[in-house]
């Protein structure tokens, strides 16, 4: 049983859609050609060098930060990253990154953070809105043709909301109108006000389909001026976006959730820092994995008691500080998104099961290496 890289990119496509990224990144397959076997899959937060070097000839390097970001013009062997992207190949190794898709995705990168930390996700700290581009049809019908025109929408491409089709709904009432000189009015006569009783019809549509439903409606609407409404829909939250909000299964004082992040994530030289009153109860968490300063001011309207993430900075962190009650929690960037390595490791498992082995890279890719000795007070 073999498994080709391109069954494995379906698969991680499907969990970390590549729309999802953000328009500044880059993910997806990075080199390897996506007909040849996997032998197995690395996993890891970092494609580094340490990294590349436990990858399996012909296996797959599954990382979550993209190695090629800007714009490049070489990949030498002579630079790092062409070095890198030369040892991959020459042992007919691939690499594969999932960047903010694989942030925003459910679950996600701040899933596994936050399962990590004991938290029950409720919810999506900056949710994406999906564009839904979706046009609401508002059509008035004399009664007796609404079937038709209902019918007619439907075969134009209206009336699809997820798992259904020819979705309609429709209330009777009264139109009135009156015919103008030069007018041929199907019901009435120029000249004299008409009343009819209608029925109002909605429907939704792709408003990509704006001209075929309306052609549609059109030809089979009774009237010579059909009396309708286009309305583009707002978009809505989707379950999808970076950052997460979760619960503690019970209040516990800042200072023992701080001591419990520090035991629920490895260990790094960056350590674990926070701001806050020690002895306040915290319970709802808002967490995102990576550099977390962006989200502050979503944080501060979050109605959560703690904010877990990575790269805070001091006026960023400061600034919120003199604004909110809500208190920090500082981990080191590596450290934050290493859960999402077993993540991605169990969804590949579950798939391919015993024809793919999959590991999670045991190497700490932080790069900051050196634990301090000692602390020295400042007084
Ligand atoms: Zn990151």
């Amino acid at each position: 049983m073999s498994v080709q890289l391109a069954e494995v990119i379906a698969v991680l496509d499907a969990a970390y859609p590549p729309g999802l990224a953000q328009s500044w990144d880059s993910v997806g397959l990075v080199c390897g050609d996506p007909d040849d076997v996997v032998e197995s899959v690395t996993v890891a937060v970092d494609a580094t060098a340490e990294v590349a070097a436990t990858v399996d000839p012909g296996g797959l390097l599954l990382a979550h930060h993209p190695l090629l970001l800007r714009g490049v013009d070489t990949v030498a062997a002579n630079t790092p990253k062409g070095a890198l992207i030369h040892r991959l190949i020459r042992a007919g190794s691939a690499l594969f990154t999932a960047h903010t898709n694989a942030d925003s995705a459910n679950p996600g990168v701040s899933d596994a953070l936050a399962d990590t930390l004991g938290l029950t996700v409720e919810g999506v700290l900056d949710p994406l809105t999906r564009g839904p581009d979706t046009d609401k049809w508002v059509i008035f019908v004399p009664t007796g043709h609404a079937d038709a025109v209902r019918a007619a929408a439907f075969a134009a491409g209206a009336g699809h909301i997820g798992d259904y089709a020819q979705c309609s709904w429709s209330v009777a009432g009264t139109g009135q109108f009156l015919p103008l000189d030069g007018s041929s009015p199907t019901i009435g006569t120029p000249g004299s006000v008409e009343q009819v009783s209608e029925d109002r019809v909605e429907v939704v549509a792709p408003a990509r389909l704006r001209a075929d439903v309306l052609a549609a409606v059109r030809a089979a609407h009774p009237y010579q001026e059909p009396a309708l409404d286009v309305l583009p829909l707002a978009p809505l939250p989707a379950d999808v976006g970076i950052g997460r909000i979760g619960t503690l299964p019970r209040p516990v004082r800042l200072g023992d959730f701080v001591e419990q992040v520090r035991g629920s994530l490895p260990q790094t030289s960056w350590g674990v820092r926070a701001a806050g009153d020690p002895d306040a109860p915290v319970s709802r968490v808002a967490v995102c994995g990576g550099a977390g300063d962006s989200l502050l001011a979503s944080v501060a309207r979050a109605g959560v008691d703690v904010y877990v993430t990575a790269d805070l900075r001091h006026h960023p962190a400061d600034e919120h500080r003199r604004a909110s009650g809500v208190a920090l929690v500082d981990v080191a960037h590596w450290a934050s998104e290493y859960p999402w390595c077993a993540q991605a490791a169990a969804l590949l498992r579950d798939h391919f099961g015993a024809a793919l082995p999959v590991a999670v890279a045991d190497l700490r890719t932080d790069p900051w290496n050196i634990e301090p000795q000692t602390v020295r007070g400042i007084s």
